[in-house]
């Protein structure tokens, strides 16, 4: 009978555990892609994104002579009526960690076994499964380093290669077309604008990792936090929608460091950070909705979404570096990771703002988002997480500007208004920005939401007032 291969956020033919396997044991295989409930929820830009993802992979099968079947509805009933059509025995997919994917993959899995389907479960969405990595005591890991420790010897299985061709059912079942889900409905600044800075597909993946490791390894950890440098590899964004394994890049990077050169053994350790995001979330679910750490509930963050946070999110702070993050953001559906950290700062301490806030504008606005890096960074940067930068250190980002900005490049790219050559970037904002946003003229740059050293005082007296 043939096997149901649920894809969700595996966009890809090689490193890809149930796919092998699949392909292995020489039965039908019928592809689906499901716009269920999960995917609904998803915020405009990763929405839109996934969209291109599953265009993207919908013809990458079909070269391989499969092809994409495409529904909507609630995923367990989508399934069931699929195993109906087609006489299906078994369901599988790549196991996700994140709470409302436990959730509906567990519904699904209960009640597909309970009338008789194998409804199995593959890995291949991190490195190692997150309950096989534990302290000597037992327990997850709740701080890194220590975890970098533990992992950095471990055997990583190899990757599979793509299977060269898929076993066909006698009857396709119909399929939905992808333009009638209108995935980029939401993205009011224009599908088009991001469109330009999407990196899309399996293939244009593995060329970034190829050219990352050959052209700018070795100079990764010097220049990996000046934003305006292309000196990082840009996977997070494949990594999200699964068109790249991390189990590739390990091996990847573990031959280039068996080369000797050791640039590769920070880029291995920033993989095991994300690594830690999706062990965490798996343990600690809470880190998506709450403080991670309790004793924060007290903390006097507002959760207003007023005219400051509205000035936050639009880039118009009055702080050139923040402004410039924030815009890159909104126009190419990236942030560099100084600027992840420094908006965060600008925005939980100088705004005492919650995390929640930004956590939800970037789940708006990222094509890397990814629901445990991204809960993580934000408690992170607001100290209430596991590992988390000490609520003192508030990023002053002037200082920050000068240290990983001195020419103002990045500002100048993404600041029109004080840019002496605007370039295109920093003019697409202002097209993409939606009517509703009310712009001042674009030769005045306002003044501070918060004067930085006033707000730092603020932040770090309600601080201590909570200890
Ligand atoms: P590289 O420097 O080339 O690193 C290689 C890979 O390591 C990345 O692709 C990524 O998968 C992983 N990685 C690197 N840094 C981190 C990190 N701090 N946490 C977890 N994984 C990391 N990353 C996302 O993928 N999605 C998010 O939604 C997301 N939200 C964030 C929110 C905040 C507030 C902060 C501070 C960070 C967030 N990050 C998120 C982490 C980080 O900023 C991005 O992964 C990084 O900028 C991606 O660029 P790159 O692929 O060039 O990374």
């Amino acid at each position: 009978s043939p096997i149901l291969l649920w894809f969700r956020r595996d966009f890809r033919l090689s490193d890809h555990p149930a796919l092998a396997e699949a392909a292995r044991q020489g039965r039908p295989v019928i592809p689906v892609c499901i716009l269920d409930e999960v995917v609904e929820g998803y915020g405009a830009a990763p929405k839109w994104r996934w969209g291109e993802a599953v265009a993207h992979f919908s013809k990458t099968l079909q070269a391989l002579g499969s092809r994409l079947i495409l529904r909507r509805g609630r995923a367990l009933g989508v399934l069931q009526q699929l195993v109906q059509e087609t006489g299906a025995g078994d369901v599988w997919w790549t196991r996700a960690y994140d709470p409302d994917a436990i959730a509906r993959d567990t519904d699904v899995k209960s009640t597909l076994q309970g009338s008789d389907i194998v409804a199995r479960s593959f890995p291949g969405l991190v490195l190692f499964e997150p309950w096989t990595v534990t302290t000597k005591a037992g327990g997850f890991f709740k701080v890194y380093s220590p975890m970098w420790r533990a992992v950095r010897g471990t055997d990583v299985p190899v990757p599979d290669p793509a299977p060269r061709s898929l076993m066909s059912p006698a009857n396709w079942p119909v399929s939905d077309h992808l333009d009638t889900w209108a995935l980029g409905a939401a993205m009011n600044r224009g599908a088009g604008v991001l469109a330009q800075f999407a990196c899309v597909g399996e293939g244009r993946a593995h060329d970034r990792l190829t050219t990352f490791l050959a052209a700018r390894v070795d100079d990764y950890a010097k220049n990996r936090d000046f934003p305006s440098m292309d000196a990082t590899s840009r996977l997070s964004e494949n990594l999200a929608w699964g068109e790249i394994g991390p189990r590739t890049i390990w091996h990847a990077g573990q031959r280039v460091l068996q080369e000797g050169r050791q640039g590769a053994e920070k880029f291995l350790k920033e993989l095991v950070w994300r690594e830690f995001a999706h062990h965490l979330i798996y343990h600690t679910p809470h880190i998506v909705t709450d403080n991670w750490r309790p004793e924060w509930d007290s903390f006097p963050w507002s959760e207003e979404e007023d005219v400051d946070v509205l000035r936050w999110k639009q880039g118009r702070t009055g702080i050139p570096l923040v402004d410039a993050a924030m815009r890159e953001l909104y126009v190419t559906g990236t942030m560099h990771n100084r600027g992840r950290m420094i908006v965060g700062s600008y925005l939980t301490k100088h705004m005492m703002t919650h995390w929640r806030i930004g956590q939800r504008w970037f789940q708006d606005c990222l094509i890397d988002w990814d629901p445990a890096a991204n809960a993580m960074g934000w408690q992170w940067v607001a100290g209430s997480g596991p590992d988390a930068a000490p609520y003192f250190r508030v990023f002053n980002p002037e200082t920050q500007a000068s240290k990983f900005d001195g020419d103002r490049t990045y500002i100048n790219t993404f600041v029109a208004e004080l840019s002496p050559q605007p370039s295109p970037q920093g003019l697409a904002f202002y097209q993409a920005c939606p009517q509703g946003w009310a712009l001042c003229p674009s030769d005045l740059y306002p003044n501070p939401v918060v004067e930085l050293a006033e707000g730092r005082r603020r932040a770090l007296d309600a601080y201590a007032a909570r200890e």
